[in-house]
């Protein structure tokens, strides 16, 4: 079966299980994901499952993508920050929602594979930077939107500092460590909205960057 017939068979699965957002299936439509998967999972790509992508992380799964999209509420003008860089699917499918993507990965090898395929794509809106996303990007901060795609204990306060009022931010986290939700939150004039919205697992947002020994 030909990639394009798989990429169909997928967004059909996709509306089934409810992703109603005609924008984010057009831009999951857009994104070829065999390229963002190693070429062992090329057979893969398209259907509704995480896969390893190296450096010990993953893909995420095509359903929490369209979700997390769709959660975020994203516009033509908008500016957006991305934690987690990873295989840069995420990232690619953002960038044809919004005006323009900071992305950052704290695996070097990660960051410099997800800017080549930018590069082939075309994708000259997503900005990537190898750091600890923790920190976020002041430089670049307020941000409208912001997406975590790794799972943290805590809210990052820090990111939260670089939401701009009435911005919105996506991330999963694991309260008390068992349970782990994605969870979105709203910066209003008052303070912050917080709502619980679907279960998933993800890979750890960690410190830092990567040791010698966990690999770069
Ligand atoms: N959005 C990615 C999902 C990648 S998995 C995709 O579409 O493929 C999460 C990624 O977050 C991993 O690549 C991991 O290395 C990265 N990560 C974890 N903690 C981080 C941190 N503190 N700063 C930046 N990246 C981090």
């Amino acid at each position: 079966m030909n990639g394009d017939i798989r990429k169909i068979r997928l967004l059909m699965e996709l509306r089934r299980q409810g992703v109603s957002d005609t924008g984010v299936l057009s831009a999951m439509e857009r994104v070829p994901r065999e390229l963002f998967v190693p070429e062992a999972f090329r057979d893969q790509a398209y259907e509704n499952i995480a896969l390893p992508i190296g450096a010990g992380q993953t893909i995420s799964q095509p359903q929490i993508v369209a979700e997390m999209t769709a959660a975020l509420e994203l516009g033509p003008r908008l500016k957006v920050l991305e934690v987690g860089t990873g295989s840069g699917y995420q990232a690619a499918v953002l960038a044809h929602l919004c005006r323009r993507l900071y992305s950052i990965e704290r695996h070097r090898t990660l960051a410099v594979e997800a800017e080549a395929r930018f590069k082939a794509l075309r994708l000259g809106n997503i900005v990537v930077q190898v750091g600890d996303g923790g920190e976020g990007w002041p430089a670049q901060a307020p941000f409208d939107r912001i997406i975590v795609t790794a799972q943290a204990e805590m809210v990052p306060e820090v990111l939260l500092s670089q939401l701009r009022e009435g911005g919105v931010m996506i991330l999963p986290i694991s309260d008390s460590g068992r349970e782990q939700k994605v969870v979105r939150l709203r910066r209003t004039a008052d303070g912050v909205e917080r709502e619980s919205l679907m279960q998933a697992r993800f890979v750890p947002l960690l410190d830092g960057l990567p040791s010698e020994a966990e690999g770069k």
